[in-house]
């Protein structure tokens, strides 16, 4: 490997990255248009240009605005999305969610979708990728996210398949908004309780929008308006799936068993952690 990859590699590291050696083979990638496995043994001679470029995009990392900021898109499930300061990153964990939502559909020959919350539109966008014929509708309160999300549709040949609806679910008219029942809906609400906001990452508090983390005092408040409109806009026999923070899953179960819904899992993420809560109309 050349000195420079090296240096680019101990900057990283310096600043407290994880895993600075694959993203060191990102960020060359990147600027260089080819694979991160191409950087793996060895790496090319470098213009003056292009190493100047990237050791923009490394003094940004190491004031850790996020890799997938600046890169300006972040592999989820099985596809590539474009991504910007305007939505969440989307997270592995999420990643989960996703394959319960696909199973789910599939065993049920399920084809309507509500995403509550969709940020760059990775949830249903991945979702809809595996379920043949189905159609959803995404939900932002943010008209620059609902761009991105459009944009991820649109690079996915998917923008036939799915309808984007401005609105918050404590508007008072969203259900109005919201046409007809959903055999499946997902969601990723904000979720940390807002005295926690502070302790979270430079990556997160910093360049994730409030919006998409702010949970309220117990992290919890999405939820329940989510449980009160979701009884009316669900199928019977219709399922919901819903991101949960740590420690939070038994509560989400009791504030959806209150608006009739009933228990049916809950999945664990990668660090064991109860990372989604699925129930059942
Ligand atoms: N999973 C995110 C985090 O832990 C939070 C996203 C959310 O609130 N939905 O930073």
């Amino acid at each position: 490997m050349t000195n420079f990859f090296q240096d680019i590699t101990d900057k990283l590291k310096s600043a407290n990255i994880e895993d600075p050696k694959l993203e060191a083979r990102m960020i060359f990638a990147f600027v260089l248009n080819k694979d991160a496995n191409d950087f793996y043994f060895s790496c090319p001679e470098i213009t003056e240009e292009d190493k100047a470029a990237i050791l923009r995009i490394v003094q940004k990392r190491t004031e850790h605005f996020p890799l997938c900021k600046l890169l300006g898109t972040k592999g989820f499930y099985k596809y590539d999305f474009v991504v910007n300061e305007d939505v969440l990153s989307p997270r592995p964990d999420t990643e989960i969610l996703v394959e319960a939502a696909v199973r789910i559909m599939n065993e049920h020959g399920f084809e309507s979708l509500l995403d509550l919350g969709t940020g760059s539109g990775c949830i249903p966008l991945s979702i809809l990728g595996d379920v043949k014929g189905a159609k959803a509708t995404a939900v932002d309160i943010s008209q620059k996210a609902l761009q991105v999300a459009k944009l991820n549709a649109q690079n996915l040949n998917m923008e036939n398949r799915i309808k984007f609806v401005q609105g918050s679910w404590f508007d008072e008219d969203i259900v109005l908004k919201l046409e007809k029942k959903y055999d499946v809906i997902v969601s990723n609400p904000p979720y940390i309780p807002s005295q926690d906001i502070l302790n979270l990452s430079i990556e997160v508090k910093n360049h994730d929008p409030l919006l998409a983390l702010d949970g309220g005092e117990d992290g919890l408040d999405s939820y329940k308006r989510i449980a009160q409109i979701s009884k009316e806009i669900i199928s019977d026999g219709g399922f919901i799936l819903l991101e949960s923070g740590a420690g939070q899953a038994q509560d989400i179960e009791k504030i959806f068993e209150k608006e009739g819904f009933m228990k049916y899992k809950i999945l664990k993420d990668y660090a064991n952690i109860e990372r989604c809560v699925i129930l059942k109309k």
